[in-house]
């Protein structure tokens, strides 16, 4: 198996994401997140939020409408580089002028060989809103989240007092028809963004500084909710395969590791990206509005258009990648254990509660009591099925970091067993003291 099947198998079978409609035969390129992965993606985005926005005087959040006027997508760009007839390389999935391969036909990225038929294809997803046939208005599924901020930035700039350096973060879905959806959720035609646009002065130090300090925030994010560095990297997008208007652009990158049969193209997939987009949004939205954008700097007394660094990350791939990189089997001396090392913060459960047999009402009872008491803090599973042994396999494998078991000895001296899920072991704590031991553990 390799390591995106042994995922989705694990993903699936425990709750985290499920193939979208499946008893219908599913739709290419959807997923849907069960009881585990939704509070996984919350964690996740309520992370981004905390250290991008809330931990910040310089950034505020936005929330924009999926649906914007056309007008913007040619502004950005999008409608106008994806109608050209391209083919995508089917091993890396990138996609190339197929006039621009030359004669041996080879991706120039990855060296492969076999590519989609030529298609004059948009990414743009197509919707039509209103109710009348023949006067519907053609829409799009945003492709990005990105313009929906740029779109906003002189309103936001009106009604708050935030000055240039200054960001407006925002996390919301996006669609596109990608051709070749796969490999799990990493490309899927639905799916979710967490994004930072900051705005800086038009001058190539401030660009580079931020540039900088933002490649830098965003790569610490990731280590700091515990993935492992080996599996990190940046990765600088060659100039001539930037977006023209880019001045700089490096992805975080991660290294999916081997066993892969075939379908992973190289080790190294993309997770974010940091790009240095100039002046390009805020000068578009200005000529095809034909409003002025501009911004007015009451220190230097300036006006001009402000550039722009964007930290853009999906959350699916993100969710995707910490499962991967959490992912551990390990050889017992019995059994093969497998287990979810996630970082607490990202936890879907941060405990679960077991009484040691479900057919002892006091035991039943006072485990509840414990559950009920602690739930008001935290997410916590509740397990009374099959052996302890088999509960600690099914939290292990849901990345619950903590176990409790109510047993006899809790009903004479009221503590309980705190089972620790990477080192596997058990300590006795007084139940009084739980809520303040989970707490530091937790931490
Ligand atoms: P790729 O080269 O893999 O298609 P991209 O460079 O087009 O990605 P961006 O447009 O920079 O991606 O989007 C920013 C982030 O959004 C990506 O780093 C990725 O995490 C996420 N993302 C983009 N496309 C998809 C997709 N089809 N499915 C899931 N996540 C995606």
């Amino acid at each position: 198996m390799d390591t995106f099947e042994k995922i989705g198998s694990l993903a699936k079978r425990r709750g985290f994401i499920y193939p979208g409609s499946e008893i219908y035969g599913g739709l290419s390129g959807t997923w849907d997140y069960g009881p585990l992965g939704v509070e996984l993606k919350r964690n996740i985005k309520e992370e981004f939020w905390k250290t991008m926005v809330r931990n910040r005087d310089d950034v505020v959040g936005l929330d924009a409408a999926i649906f914007m006027n056309p007008k913007v997508w040619e502004a950005s760009g999008h409608l106008e580089a994806f109608s050209d007839p391209l083919v995508e390389c089917k091993k890396c999935h990138h996609r190339f002028r197929e006039d621009n391969l030359g004669e041996k036909k080879e991706c120039p990225d990855c060296g492969g060989k076999e590519f989609t038929e030529p298609k004059q294809f948009n990414l743009m997803v197509e919707a039509s809103l209103g109710v009348i046939e023949g006067e519907k208005q053609k829409v799009y599924l945003r492709g990005e989240i990105t313009q929906g901020v740029h779109v906003n930035f002189k309103q936001v700039l009106d009604s708050t007092r935030i000055k240039i350096p200054f960001g407006i973060a925002q996390i919301g879905k996006a669609f596109r028809n990608e051709i070749t959806p796969g490999d799990l959720t990493f490309r899927s035609r639905e799916f979710e963004q967490m994004e930072l646009q900051f705005y800086v002065k038009p001058e190539e130090k401030e660009g580079k500084k931020w540039f900088e300090y933002w490649k830098n925030e965003r790569m610490e994010w990731y280590l700091g909710l515990g993935m492992k560095k080996s599996n990190l990297k940046f990765r600088e997008h060659e100039p001539e395969k930037r977006a023209h208007y880019a001045k700089a652009a490096f992805d975080i990158e991660y290294k999916v590791s081997d066993g892969s049969a075939g379908l992973t193209p190289s080790s190294w997939k993309e997770m974010e990206g940091i790009h240095h987009r100039g002046d390009w949004d805020v000068g578009r939205h200005s000529k095809f509005s034909g409003k002025d954008l501009s911004y007015f700097d009451e220190e230097s007394k300036e006006r001009f258009i402000p550039w722009v660094i964007e930290t853009s990350g999906g959350v699916d791939r993100a969710a995707l990648f910490f499962l991967m990189d959490a992912y551990h089997e390990e050889k017992l001396e019995k059994e093969t254990r497998i287990v979810l090392k996630l970082h607490p913060k990202l936890a879907p459960y941060k405990v679960a509660v077991f009484p040691l047999l479900a057919n002892k009402e006091n035991l039943v009872k006072k485990a509840k009591e414990i559950h009920g008491e602690l739930k008001k803090k935290w997410m916590v599973a509740w397990d009374e099925r099959g052996n302890i042994g088999k509960r600690y396999r099914a939290q292990d494998e849901a990345g619950t970091p903590y176990c409790i078991t109510v047993d006899f000895d809790t009903l004479d001296n009221n503590s309980v067993t705190v089972r620790d899920r990477d080192s596997m072991k058990q300590e006795r704590v007084a139940v009084k003291e739980l809520s303040v031991y989970l707490e530091k553990k937790l931490a």
